[in-house]
């Protein structure tokens, strides 16, 4: 191999790397030069993390740097362990481990300099028991040089093949050291007006800094970055839309009015807000792609169906497609009530209809008969074909992957979009992860609405919680219990609601006690609903599949079992399926497992009712990984960058991807970007994103 490395050598020609350790670093994604100087540290240990064993005590998560005095195995009556004292010049503390004895044993000797780190315990002393360590250098001494020792993210893999934090340190100082030829991605004027170091600087003092002002300019750098070429790529999306031609549909229409001038309520100020940015963008001829949020019960179906209208008034046909049958059937329900007043004219597709039936239905959607069409993802199957699609409704939509999205879209000649969610996205990460979308709230409830009155309470309790329920139902109210998801098995989910149906139906012997859950087949469940709807079942007991928008105003009680288990955004959603009626509501979260984080979470329940606050909060205790968990799986993982404390940045990097792709929309006189966002997010880019 050539005496100089560039960026692009692969690790396997580096000296000091060869085959084996090349091989354990590409599981970890690193590849090239380029790869392992992107490999972040995860933590750092210098003066203010690294404790003096004078001042620790037992029961502290502390970070020691010392010296191995002495170290052993030995063998106790029960086991073999090993251990090692280590002294820092102010007190001892022991090391101990009972599994990997043997690799231990040949990985730690007397004399080593080591950092460690750990939950401190007392026993004949300090002690710690598998701590995490780190070989250092002799003279690496982070209290008393003031130095900055990074530590990375070590996989087994990478552990196994004998790279640990010291032998990284050293391939990526080399390696740091022998880049010469370095160009930054980002000119010199984005450099100079965002304040930023360069990127060679940046990779040097994210491995390497001197002083902590360094890394937190190096880790300012860096986090731009990914927030700066994800904007890019939002943008560059953003932008190939407004591309596609479209039928703009701007005819005003007497329907509309009617629908309007004969509803039992008054439109929101909000709801008239998003309706107007819908109308304008319907009326373009570009395709509209808006993501519309809006909490649980702040009236999004009746925008739909204006939109709707809007679209059939101008010609074209508009599909409305929902995650569930039930919330398919429920959709149904409310557009035909609109719908029947002024002769439009609708149909339900979905999975389990007769074969004579659904034959008819597509004949009428592919000739045009149908003006509306709603259902699950029946919709998106091959037969389906419309006359005339152009206009395209997504509920849930973070129910579906952008490919079922596009499977509905292209049904049509570029439709108008409005994507739908009433699970509250906090803004940065709104523009984060969809950013190549309008955004448009409807952030106020409708007037008179009372908010749920949520109580938290311990099992103690639930007995004059069931009496209660108990009142609800011989006064004509309905209840549902939801169990958790529990984590092992989908089975025990399940097993958890049924015992739970067991025994309430020993409770509430008198009523009607039902069970619906996820496994059920789909006319079982529909017709479970169908009983819940017309009162026949008084309580209804549940897995988490009642989730999603259904509609019950009779229900006034919502008891939700091991309320820690949940989100607070899912908690949020399902309280929501109560207080649709007229009655006064309550959600009981029945906390079974109480810790301090619990307590703090549930507390939020009981005092907020708004989901956006209550998706911050969330978004904030728990991360973005939680939060979007069985939501947005698979979506973009950042290397540095934090959607949750990050916003400044993020504000700034959108700004000036935007302004990037506003004068340069090929990137052409970007070339060095343009290749970076080739190369590094070419899985999020399509063929007409750059063009
Ligand atoms: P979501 O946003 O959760 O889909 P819906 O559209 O189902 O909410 O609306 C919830 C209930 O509120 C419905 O019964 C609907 O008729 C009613 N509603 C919608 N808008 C208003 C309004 N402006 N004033 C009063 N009630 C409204
Ligand atoms: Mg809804």
């Amino acid at each position: 191999m050539s005496a100089q490395p560039d960026l692009n050598t692969p690790l396997q020609y580096i000296k000091g790397i060869g085959p084996k350790r090349a091989g354990a670093l590409a599981t970890a994604g690193i590849l090239t030069v380029n790869d392992i100087l992107h490999y972040y540290p995860r933590h750092y240990l210098d003066r203010s993390t690294v404790k003096s064993i004078r001042d620790i005590k037992k029961n502290d998560e502390a970070t020691i740097v010392g010296t191995i005095e002495v170290c052993g195995e030995r063998q106790t009556r029960k086991r073999k362990l090993y251990q090692a004292v280590l002294s820092d010049g102010t007190g001892l503390i022991t090391l101990v481990w009972f599994n990997g004895v043997k690799y231990i044993k040949n990985s730690i000797q007397k004399g080593d300099r080591m950092a460690i780190h750990g939950k401190v315990e007392f026993y004949n002393g300090l002690q710690i028991i598998h701590p995490d360590y780190d070989k250092l250098d002799t003279d690496a001494d982070p209290i008393n040089t003031g130095i900055i020792i990074p530590l990375y993210p070590l996989s087994a893999e990478l552990k196994n093949a004998r790279i640990e934090h010291r032998s990284l340190r050293r391939i990526i100082k080399t390696l740091a050291d022998q880049i010469q030829f370095f160009t930054d991605y980002l000119n010199e004027e984005i450099i100079t007006v965002e304040n930023l170091c360069s990127l060679k600087y940046a990779l040097h003092n994210i491995h390497f800094p001197e002083s902590l002002e360094d890394l937190k300019e190096a880790i300012h750098r860096l986090k731009f970055d990914e927030h700066f070429f994800l904007q890019l790529l939002m943008g560059l999306r953003h932008r190939s839309y407004q591309k596609l031609g479209t039928n703009p549909l701007s005819k005003s229409s007497p329907k509309v009015k009617k629908i309007l001038d004969e509803l039992e309520f008054e439109l929101t100020s909000a709801q008239k807000k998003v309706l107007k940015e819908i109308w304008d963008d319907l009326a373009k001829s570009v395709p509209m792609n808006r993501l519309l949020q809006g909490d649980v019960g702040s009236g999004k179906t009746i925008v739909t169906i204006l939109a709707a209208v809007t679209a059939v008034a101008n010609g074209v046909q508009a599909a409305v497609m929902a995650p569930t049958e039930i919330l398919a059937h429920q959709h149904y329900d409310s557009f035909k009530q609109q719908l029947d007043k002024v002769h439009v004219t609708c149909a339900l597709l979905v999975g389990n209809q007769k074969a004579s039936e659904r034959k008819s239905i597509l004949e009428s959607i592919k000739n045009g008969n149908i003006d509306i069409v709603i259902g699950t993802h029946a919709l998106i199957q091959e037969d389906v074909k419309f006359s005339k699609l152009g206009f395209v409704v997504v509920d849930e939509q973070h129910r579906f992957g952008v490919l079922q999205r596009g499977d509905l879209t292209k049904k049509g000649n570029n439709p108008h979009l409005l994507a739908m969610t009433a699970t509250p996205i906090p803004r940065t990460m709104a523009i984060t992860y969809h950013g190549d979308m309008d955004l448009s709230i409807i952030d106020e409830m409708p007037k008179n609405r009372r908010p749920v009155i949520t109580k938290v309470v311990d099992e103690n309790r639930l007995g004059n919680v069931y009496k209660f329920m108990e009142e609800e139902v011989e006064a004509g109210r309905q209840c549902m219990v939801v169990y958790p998801l529990v984590e092992e098995t989908e089975k025990s989910d399940l097993s958890a609601a049924s015992e739970g149906y067991e025994s309430l139906q020993k409770t509430f012997k008198g009523q009607n006690v039902g069970l619906i859950h996820g496994r059920m087949k789909k006319e079982d469940k529909d017709s479970i609903m169908d009983d819940y709807a017309k009162n026949e079942i008084n309580i209804l007991v549940s897995t988490t599949v009642i989730e999603v928008g259904i509609d019950i105003p009779n229900a006034s009680v919502m008891l939700i079992e091991h309320a820690e288990r949940f989100g607070l955004t899912q908690l949020h959603q399902l309280r929501g399926r109560v207080g649709r009626g007229s009655a006064k509501s309550y959600c009981i979260l029945v906390e079974r497992k109480i810790t301090h984080t619990s307590r703090k979470r549930l507390r939020i329940m009981e005092k907020i009712s708004n989901g956006f606050i209550i998706a911050d909060e969330d978004l904030k205790m728990r991360g973005p990984g939680k939060f979007f968990s069985t939501e947005q799986s698979g979506f973009f993982k950042y290397k540095i960058a934090d959607m949750v404390t990050d916003g400044p940045i993020i504000r700034k990097a959108r700004k000036t991807a935007q302004e990037i792709i506003k004068s340069d929309p090929k990137l052409d006189r970007h070339p060095l970007m343009k290749e970076q966002l080739l190369k590094d997010y070419a899985q999020y880019l399509d063929t007409v994103t750059i063009s």
